[in-house]
């Protein structure tokens, strides 16, 4: 279950890879694999190249499908592969791409950490909330990670004390923001300084939607956007700070159902 890439060969460290964003598997079921992502999703790496390769695609369903159809039976088999003398004091890159997509599976991984106390294990997340929620009040002690910023909960990431990770546009913007660039070595993301700079995939349309931004100043834009557009449609109740719904924007009955449900 647990690739190398050439970069990756190159540190000794091994992945575990989800389809990125979304996946909708052959038998059309549908899941999403990484519910916090907002800018990044505009220049993720893993929804470009050789990750659209048919045998690729497959490859990282077929993760996901294990995932979705027998946990306990994925989480075995990791603990037994992770087991092998091979993976001793080596470390573990948790999702290439994708993310801890809901509680049940990121407890697992969990459990799996704890059952392999001889390997390390990391990973870069957007899911802030459900960290700070399951992971940070006692983290299984071989499990380093950074918060990386592009999504839709990065206000709840506090850079003043949490080890985070920005893309910037070159390495030069890195380094003049006073950040420290993982460009050599991917283990840096959690090993290095705690601000961690990415430099951006010299992909031109990409670059090109990054337009000279950090991926935190473009996503601080788009929320920004977005609290706009929410106030435009609440109406502020004459002589106090309580903001209520507009008529036409109260839930239609389906929606409340819906909300119910
Ligand atoms: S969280 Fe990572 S894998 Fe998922 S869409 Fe964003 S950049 Fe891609």
């Amino acid at each position: 279950m647990l690739t190398q890439n050439r970069a990756m060969r190159a540190i000794g460290v091994w992945n575990w890879t989800l389809p990125a964003l979304a996946a909708r598997l052959p038998d059309g079921r549908t899941q999403v694999t990484c519910p916090a992502a907002s800018a990044c999703a505009q220049i993720c790496y893993a929804r470009n190249g050789t990750y659209r390769f048919p045998a690729v695609k497959a490859r990282h369903q077929a993760n996901l499908a294990f995932v979705l159809d027998d946990l306990p039976g994925w989480e075995s088999a990791m603990i037994r592969e992770l087991s092998a003398s091979r993976f001793t004091g080596k470390f573990i890159r948790v999702h290439d791409a994708g993310d801890f997509f809901d509680d049940p599976y990121t407890l697992a991984w969990c459990r799996v950490m704890r059952a392999c106390p001889d390997v390390t294990f990391y990973a870069y997340t957007k899911e802030v909330l459900r960290f700070k929620r399951l992971i940070e009040p006692a983290p299984p002690s071989n499990f380093l990670w950074v918060y990386s910023y592009g999504g839709k909960e990065d206000a709840h990431i506090d850079p003043s004390r949490d080890r985070v990770a920005d893309v910037f546009p070159d390495t030069t913007a890195i380094t003049a923001a006073g950040w420290s660039s993982q460009e050599a070595s991917d283990l840096l993301a959690v090993l290095g300084p705690r601000l961690v700079g990415v430099p951006a995939n010299n992909i031109p349309h990409f670059l090109k939607r990054m337009d000279g931004r950090r991926l935190s100043e473009w996503q601080a834009e788009i929320d920004a956007d977005r609290a706009r557009k929410q106030r435009r449609h609440l109406r502020l109740v004459p002589g106090t700070s309580l903001a209520v719904p507009s008529p036409q924007n109260l839930p239609r009955p389906a929606d409340a159902d819906r909300h119910a449900a």
